[in-house]
């Protein structure tokens, strides 16, 4: 913990708190309530308390709490707004903190300790809890509870409490999204005592992510994430970890853990015990406190998406949520018996069973039912852990041991990653992203062969399975196949949804190469202590630089030589030891090209020879992405993210300025994000769903929305992309969207993985090997052969004959057989053969569809290419 890390709240918030007059001592003992402080009890019918109002809470507790909460504010959010981590102990822990986080990182990580040292530290240790709120910022009942927790922990005067204090240190994020706490709160406002009162906020509530904030969680692309995984995966590795959610309003009132089947192996199983023995107290604790709707072991299955809550089981730790029923936001919810439904995982029918024994009987639902469930929840995990504190700490000891046993006799006993790559700076992001998850990686300063017969020249990465995150590290680097067995499988023996992907596989996504070798690598190995840097050089004393057309971070360099004016000129013809797809410049002050080299780390190679006969100018596209109302569209969100990650620029277009028309005059490309054709053109969907496979979320009618939100581009819109294409511009459709320009621009291609049944076809999240035309300047820089992760709805396409086939390019193409390389793929037929990417050809202008995902959530940089190379002509 460093000491701009310590640095508290308190000195941010001062000059506002002194000008409240809030900086007057407290009378002794004495801390203001939630109540006095909000001015209402929190969890009140159609009151949401701010964002800011809260951080100003916690300030206040920090003065008056007698020294058992500290706030550390771990930076800007997105938006610029403070991101806290609350810490709630005893005075004497607090005060010793640094040491107590020492303890518990030798516990969580106890290699080189003799069992006699475990047991000393043991202890000494105290029980390290986290809890983190409302990361989906329209579930607001945890970011509501959190005030009232951290009140009752303080001003509570019972055994209970002081037991908590005394044996578990708690670590609360009271949102985990404060961007969208305050987006959900104003919103909430301005809905106030309209017939729109509790509506869903028509736009996104993360300015890049929305509600797929969590499945960002092992590719940490937002700096929410970046905050959790420092206090999650580093900084302090907690037994136990809560995150606190909503679900639909017509089942259970509260799920609480354990998951339901199937569960993710690879965990130690002491894990999913726990998460048992925390459900079991809670689900006791709810019962009796009198609360009805308690669900447990149900709705969410233990394999999930690598969200925090999901990921966390493979840092091991007790990774744990809780879904309370929605109300309409702080307006309540009526809701009829008749209405309340079965017939989710776990729960076939709404009636008592076990894990379900006292059903909610309907009536008014109300966002402080949710507080109370809430904080019920939350205190029995705590009151847990400090009856328990020496076992916690023990399973913490043992989970860790035994996982990195496993690893040092599994095969394989290592993964290497070569940093000879078709890409070495994406190899090098993925080396950040694993010592982002606490994961340890080292480097072998000499080359060195396997005993697999592999070869490696100095510098290759290795990444041993003898850790405590090796769970993890097999899931990241590892094939991973998705189960087929009774608990995906309906009972007509069609396939079950998995709750979002089928694999998480990083190096997949993100088109590294990484190698599993059975043994560990032989030789010296060094651990990586810091994030590893790139940093590119200028080929010094020379007038025309080469710039790897493989690399993605080319295309940012190009960006800024670019924003310079710099001419820059793309290879077509190979030779002369130049790829097609390499850029190339000629002249420039050698400072500007050193800073984006540093910035990029891109080599500026010399350049020999004269390359003018086989190149072209790099001319920017004038680039409009379209965006939407009906509570945004994530895919929008995340591309938007990447483009401004690898500096293109691009203008957000709404309705209004498509209807308008004379697209051409201001764009020379249209992006088009995955979506649904309704959703685009506004007409009735039939389903709330864009084309991705989506997690069960309420979606709201669309009435429910007021009207200036319910977006759609209807005939005037679709006539105006259509004549923007036709005059010249450049249509780009990913995913879904695809489908759209499909029909509407008639072309010649079928969507073959429509209209399927999921026992014909079926194919969730997974990566699928497919072909790449490298040749062609779309798919410039790319390998002969690679992956493509294909979702759900994605489209894939056939050219159906036609006066004019020669319009169409196949840019990618799936495998002819054996597609699956990680996740789940039923009736490969399908696809097999079949394009992936297409380019059209439309009057003087062309359409270019993607249909797998290219650029999903950020995350798959092997394809990043592929939509980079349509932006630049
Ligand atoms: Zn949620």
């Amino acid at each position: 913990m460093s000491g701009t890390w310590m640095r508290t709240v308190a000195s941010l918030l001062a000059p506002a708190l002194a000008g409240l007059g809030l900086l007057a001592p407290a009378a002794q003992g004495q801390i203001t309530s939630p109540e006095k402080h909000f001015g209402f009890q929190l969890g009140s019918d159609r009151k949401i308390a701010r964002w800011d109002k809260i951080v100003s809470y916690f300030g206040l507790l920090e003065k008056e709490g007698g020294g058992k909460l500290k706030v550390v504010n771990m930076g800007p959010t997105t938006m610029g707004n403070p991101f806290l981590l609350v810490i709630i102990s005893s005075p004497d822990n607090l005060a010793r903190l640094e040491r107590l986080r020492e303890v518990n990182g030798r516990i969580s990580d106890p290699r080189g300790l003799a069992e006699q040292q475990v047991r000393k530290l043991i202890g000494e240790g105290k029980a390290v809890i986290c809890q983190s709120m409302s990361l989906h910022a329209s579930e607001i009942g945890g970011t509501q509870m959190a005030p009232e927790l951290a009140y009752d922990l303080l001003s509570r005067r019972d055994e209970e409490t002081a037991r908590i204090l005394d044996n578990v240190i708690f670590l609360m994020a009271p949102s985990f999204n404060p961007d969208g706490a305050i987006m959900v709160s104003d919103w909430y406002q301005k809905t106030l005592g309209t017939e729109y009162e509790g509506a869903n906020l028509p736009w996104l509530y993360h300015q890049y992510a929305g509600h797929d904030n969590n499945r960002d969680a092992f590719q940490t692309n937002l700096v929410e994430s970046k905050y959790m995984a420092q206090i999650l995966f580093r900084e302090w590795i907690p037994q136990a970890y809560v995150d606190h959610h909503h679900m639909g309003p017509y089942g259970a009132r509260i799920y609480i853990p354990p998951y339901a089947e199937p569960i993710r192996p690879l965990a130690d199983p002491l894990v999913w015990r726990e998460m048992s023995w925390y459900g079991g107290h809670i689900a006791y604790k709810e019962e009796e406190a009198g609360q009805s709707g308690v669900i447990n072991m149900a709705q969410y299955s233990g394999w999930g998406h690598f969200g925090f809550h999901w990921i966390t089981p493979f840092h091991n730790i007790a990774g744990m949520l809780t879904e309370s029923a929605s109300a309409k936001l702080a307006t309540p919810l009526f809701v009829h018996p008749q209405q309340l439904r079965g017939g989710t995982r776990g729960l076939p029918a709404y009636e008592a069973q076990t894990t379900f024994p006292n059903p909610w009987p309907g009536g008014w639902w109300k966002l402080r039912d949710i507080v109370e469930r809430q904080k019920i929840s939350a205190w029995a995990v705590l009151d847990l852990a400090a009856r328990n504190r020496e076992t916690v700490l023990w399973n913490a000891y043992q989970k860790a041991r035994r996982q990195t046993e496993r690893g040092a006799e599994s095969k394989p006993a290592a993964y290497v990653i070569p940093s000879t790559q078709h890409d070495p700076l994406t190899a090098i992001k993925l080396i950040n992203k694993l010592l982002l998850q606490g994961i340890e990686v080292q480097q072998a300063p000499k080359g060195f062969t396997t005993t697999g017969g592999m070869t490696y020249p100095a510098g290759a990465w290795v990444v041993s399975l003898a850790q405590p995150k090796m769970g993890l590290i097999r899931y990241l680097l590892g094939r991973t196949l998705y189960p087929d067995n009774e608990w995906t499988r309906a009972r007509d023996g069609s396939p079950m949804r998995p709750y979002d992907m089928a694999t998480d596989t990083m190096f997949e996504f993100m088109g590294v190469r990484v190698d599993p070798a059975d043994d560990p690598p032989p030789g010296e190995l060094r651990k990586l202590t810091a994030a590893v840097e790139a940093v590119g050089k200028v080929a010094p004393g020379v007038s025309g630089y080469v710039l790897d057309g493989r690399l993605n971070d080319s295309f940012r360099a190009v960006n800024l030589l670019l924003d310079k004016d710099a001419a820059v000129r793309r290879i077509d013809r190979a030779g002369g030891g130049l790829r097609a797809g390499d850029f190339v410049i000629q002249g420039g002050s050698e400072a500007i090209l050193a800073g984006i080299a540093r910035q990029t780390g891109v080599d500026f190679a010399a350049l020999k020879g004269d390359i003018q006969p086989g190149s072209h100018e790099v001319k920017r596209q004038r680039v409009g992405m379209y965006q939407r109302y009906w509570g945004g569209n994530m895919d929008e969100g995340w591309t938007r993210l990447l483009l401004e990650q690898f500096g293109f620029p691009y203008t957000s277009l709404m309705d209004a300025e498509i209807k308008r028309g004379s697209l051409n005059d201001k764009y020379d490309l249209i992006i088009l994000p995955d979506d649904s054709t309704a959703r685009i053109t506004g007409e009735r969907a039939a389903t709330g769903r864009s084309g991705g496979e989506r997690s069960a979320e309420f979606i709201p009618p669309e009435e429910a929305y007021p009207p200036e939100y319910r977006s759609g581009l209807g005939n005037e819109g679709v006539n105006a992309l259509k004549a923007f294409v036709q005059k010249g511009g450049t249509l780009v459709t990913l995913g879904g969207a695809s489908n759209f320009a499909i029909e509407k621009l008639s072309l010649s291609l079928r969507n073959v993985a429509a209209n399927k049944s999921s026992k014909e076809f079926w194919c969730p999240g997974s990566t699928l090997r497919v072909k790449f035309d490298s040749a062609n300047p779309l798919a410039y820089g790319m390998p002969a052969e690679g992956l493509a992760l294909y979702l759900g709805g994605s489209p894939a396409f056939e050219i159906t004959p036609s006066e004019h086939n020669e319009r169409y390019e196949v840019i990618v193409r799936y495998a002819d057989r054996d597609l699956l390389e990680s996740g789940r793929l039923v009736g490969e037929d399908t696809l097999a053969k079949k394009a992936g990417m297409i380019a059209a050809k439309y009057d003087k202008g062309r359409v270019i569809l993607i249909g797998f995902r290219a650029q999903h959530r950020a995350q798959t940089h092997g394809t990043f290419k592929l939509l980079f190379n349509a932006l630049i002509r």
